[in-house]
């Protein structure tokens, strides 16, 4: 049974490169092939299920235009009209009159998450579901049985889009947040490879924004301080981060060098998915062992 493993923050955040409490204390992390998978615009994708006479078009999930709450989701025709999760309804109408307004229909997108879950399963032991639509997966030491992780990457997204019809995107990488962004800037239907060594170029000219963890907040006062680039970011010394931002500035100043801190942990508490592909009962007893 795969074991869905949990992640969380290391007790030493300055310990970027390994750890004694890591069940991948064995693996340097400058070999760890970290999958971020996302699936494209997920609650328009699974609505567009049952009405394919909708692709295409701006499709917005939330509910009705003239309701008070928020877009959950915009199919990429949408967010042309600067349509954004988030947005109120009554916004995103004005912005495009003429979009297909649906209501949530949440347990739908739960049964597709579990679908889409043990898929993953299949090409990994260690996967982590970060949200319904989003998962982080370690393909280390996975080589014997799919091939180099971005050949593995590439026959899971096939897998997944042939199977449940669903587009997604992702990113492989060395570190989580490299992955992260690297599914982003792939999107949509596409996966991007971040070579171990690359990781401040791949990262240097983008938004600070696309950071993980950093939001509108950082953002600003990075900006008060003519920062506006991962670039500039890199660029400003630890210790004036710190000044400026405290242990947030540690963060920072690792993140804008791809690092991060968090790594999957076998003690965290482990969560369990209805389809279990039965292929990986040989060896999923122990999670960590190498195939
Ligand atoms: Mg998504």
């Amino acid at each position: 049974m795969p074991k869905l493993a949990t992640f969380r923050a290391k007790r030493d955040s300055s310990a970027t490169e390994s750890s004694t409490s890591s069940t991948f204390s064995s693996t340097s992390t400058s070999s760890t092939s970290i999958l971020h998978v996302d699936m494209d615009a997920f609650f328009v994708s699974v609505e567009l299920l049952d009405r394919p006479e909708l692709r295409g078009k701006p499709v917005i999930v939330g509910g009705q235009p003239d309701e008070r709450g928020v877009v959950s989701a915009a199919s990429y025709e949408a967010r042309k009209y600067g349509i954004q999760s988030a947005m109120p309804l009554r916004t995103a109408a004005r912005l495009c009159p003429h979009a297909v307004f649906l209501e949530c229909r949440h347990h739908l997108y739960s049964e597709w998450s579990d679908r889409v879950a043990a898929i993953l399963g299949k090409y990994s032991p260690i996967v982590e579901m970060a949200s319904v639509d989003e998962a982080y997966m370690d393909l280390t030491g996975t080589e014997r049985l799919f091939g180099p992780p971005f050949a593995a990457a590439h026959a899971l997204l096939r897998e997944i889009t042939a199977t449940t019809g669903l587009p997604c995107s992702a990113g492989l990488a060395r570190t989580r947040l490299v992955a992260k962004v690297a599914s982003d800037q792939a999107k949509p239907r596409g996966l991007l490879w971040v070579p171990a060594g690359i990781e401040e170029t791949f990262l240097a000219p983008l938004s600070v924004r696309r950071i993980p963890g950093i939001g509108k907040v950082t953002e600003a006062a990075l900006q008060a301080a003519g920062i506006e680039t991962v670039r500039q970011l890199a660029a400003a010394t630890q210790e004036t981060l710190e000044q400026n931002f405290g242990r947030w500035g540690t963060a920072l100043y690792r993140k804008a060098r791809g690092g991060d801190t968090y790594e999957f942990l076998e003690d965290a508490e482990p969560k369990s998915i209805s389809h279990r592909p039965q292929r990986l009962d040989r060896y999923t007893h122990d999670p960590l062992r190498r195939i």
